[in-house]
């Protein structure tokens, strides 16, 4: 089975860090260049989804049972939401990074 999520943002947007610090065109792209690099998940077990995407293959816990339907939509979205914020903090570098050479 395979999901796709494309308002990441509304899933994870209290969350998400990232807004304040990069530009919304620079997360945009980011999270464009995610959802094509990490597609979509698998169940693995009833309580465990595992990323789709080559070279990735993320296993994440999911909660089962009442209340916890979308547990596997919910834990994928972190999982891209977590891949945005490391392109982000590679496109854009922390300010502490550059004082480094002072
Ligand atoms: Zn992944």
């Amino acid at each position: 089975m395979s999901i796709e999520i494309t308002d990441l943002t509304a899933l994870v947007g209290d969350t998400a860090g990232f807004e304040l610090t990069a530009p919304a065109e620079a997360v945009t792209a980011a999270i464009r260049q995610v959802e094509a690099e990490h597609p979509g998940y698998s169940h693995s077990y009833s309580t465990e989804i595992r990323c789709n995407a080559w070279g990735c293959g993320r296993f994440m816990e999911i909660k089962v049972g009442k209340g916890h339907n979308n547990a596997a939509a919910e834990a994928f979205a972190v999982h891209r939401a977590e891949r945005v914020d490391a392109l982000l903090a590679e496109w854009f570098p922390a300010p502490e990074d550059e004082d480094l050479g002072n």
